[in-house]
């Protein structure tokens, strides 16, 4: 029930990271009227002073945009409940031992929510859980005393990518609502409505946090189950293309092709498309590893064949010790030698180090002796975290990394990378030695720069 007359649906987000801030800036942007909850009170309290915890373009303006009254934060998932009228779960789903989705956040914040309903409420699970999730989250609902006429769960999974968030968010490709209950479709309507009817995108004509001329987005209406399904059969079926282009990067690198070519030409038929078929160290961040194993697993209990599934993961895997052979290669002995690492982020746009393939590859040159000097032009501080404090110092600039260094790794596609003078690059390094995990520079400049360059499924310059 919308009850803010005509001023947007009441709409509560639980868990304010990647997808829940992104989600509730967005939702308050296109007229609703958003609480967001967090159980971290010092990320609250950093989002009620203005201030946003995770690197994301646009967010920040986004968020400056809207009124107190449009979005406000809080650490109570009752007080956001009562204040809602649909209430999205985004927390957190990570991995278990054994593959499976720890889906503890979610039953503990299901829990919560029943404890609140005081009034018909839509509960939207946002978060990418397995099949049947939704059912357990109504088994939950019902075991805490919540009547089924008072609320309805519904599967809406998120699709938008870290770095370029908010304008997947704002203009997604599909928008996927997964019910029974025609009041929740009714509710998850209005709520998409001004993306639906493409209002919003004429009241904000020309805003460059939208994709050029965005057109409205088709809702799909599906039961739980399919729609729980569609995210993770989506995201496995993209870490399916990363390794499968990475694959053909290895038969390029003995022909003599390049990957690059080789994928443009497969992308322009349009049965297959040009996303999704670049050539690097792998896929990684907090998504695609843990959605496959997830995936991977649930599969294995249904009593299906999902051996494709692991021979992606398996590939997947060998790409860092793919390129630790290439850096070898060319640099014979590791053990104290001096690399420039540019991108510590698993992909570039992003401050998330999660599962990141650079990290990785970090880790694994670190225990062979070599000494690192690493920027990344936004995942500096969450890469500290995680990686070890020896050996490695971080500096505030890409040439710097460079400086006197016995090689340069290139393991992001941050789009600024591109634009360094390669002519600075050779000053700076003691040897015009490039590693580029990411295809991100021009071969045929470096080759022209007299540089020593290595990248994927392209032929070497020597
Ligand atoms: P995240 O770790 O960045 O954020 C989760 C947030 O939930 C954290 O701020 C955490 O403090 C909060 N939280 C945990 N338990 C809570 C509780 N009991 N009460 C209130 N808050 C709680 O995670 P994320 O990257 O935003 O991902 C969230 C979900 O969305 C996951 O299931 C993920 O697979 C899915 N997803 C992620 C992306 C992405 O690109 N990150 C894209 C699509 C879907």
């Amino acid at each position: 029930m919308d009850r803010s007359g005509g001023q947007g649906t009441r709409i509560a987000v639980v868990g304010c990271g990647y997808v829940g801030l992104v989600a509730a800036v967005c939702f308050a942007e296109i007229g609703h009227s958003v609480i967001c909850v967090d159980n971290d009170a010092a990320k609250i309290r950093a989002l009620q002073a203005g201030q946003i915890p995770i690197h994301e373009e646009h967010l920040a303006e986004l968020l400056a945009l809207q009124s107190s009254a449009s979005l406000r934060f809080t650490t109570s998932i009752a007080e956001a409940v009562r204040a809602s009228d649909a209430v999205f779960i985004a927390v957190g789903t990570p991995p278990l031992d054994n593959g499976h989705a720890d889906l503890s956040f979610i039953e503990e914040v299901a829990a919560e929510i029943s404890g609140a309903i005081d009034s018909y409420k839509v509960i939207v699970e946002k978060s990418t859980v397995p099949v049947y999730t939704s059912d357990w989250i109504s088994k939950i609902l019902r075991r805490n005393g919540v009547d089924p006429s008072a609320a309805d769960v519904v599967s809406n999974p998120e699709f938008l990518r870290e770095g370029t968030a908010v304008r997947d968010f704002l203009c997604p490709d599909r928008i996927i609502v997964g019910t029974c209950s025609d009041q929740a479709f009714r509710v998850m309507t209005s709520i998409y409505g001004p993306l639906l009817d493409g209002s919003y995108y004429r009241r904000r004509a020309s805003a460059d946090f939208l994709s050029h001329n965005p057109t409205a987005p088709p809702l799909v209406r599906t039961s739980p189950a399919s729609a729980e399904l569609i995210k993770h059969a989506s995201n496995a079926f993209l870490a399916l293309k990363i390794s499968y282009v990475n694959t053909i990067a290895s038969m390029c690198e003995i022909a003599g092709a390049d990957v690059d070519e080789v994928a443009h030409g497969m992308g322009l038929d349009r049965r297959i498309g040009q996303q999704f078929l670049s050539a690097g160290l792998g896929y990684g961040g907090s998504c695609f590893p843990k959605d496959l194993k997830a995936f991977r697993s649930l599969g294995h209990e249904m009593g299906v064949d999902v051996a494709l599934l692991r021979e992606v993961e398996r590939i997947n895997e060998r790409q860092i010790d793919g390129f630790m052979g290439k850096i070898r290669s060319i640099m014979w002995n590791l053990r104290n030698k001096k690399l420039a690492v540019l991108g510590l982020a698993f992909k570039g746009g992003t401050d998330d180090v999660r599962e990141s393939p650079a990290i990785k590859l970090v880790r694994q040159l670190l225990a062979e002796g070599c000494e690192i000097v690493a920027f990344d032009p936004a995942a500096m501080t969450t890469a500290r975290r995680v990686l070890p404090e020896e050996g490695i110092s971080y500096v505030d600039n890409a040439l710097d990394a460079m400086n006197d260094a016995d090689a340069l790794l290139v393991l992001t596609d941050w789009p600024e990378f591109r634009e360094i003078d390669p002519q600075a690059m050779k000053v700076q390094l003691a040897q015009p030695i490039v590693f580029d995990a990411r295809n991100l520079l021009d071969r045929e400049l470096m080759m022209q720069r007299g540089f020593t360059y290595v990248s994927i499924g392209r032929p070497a310059v020597e």
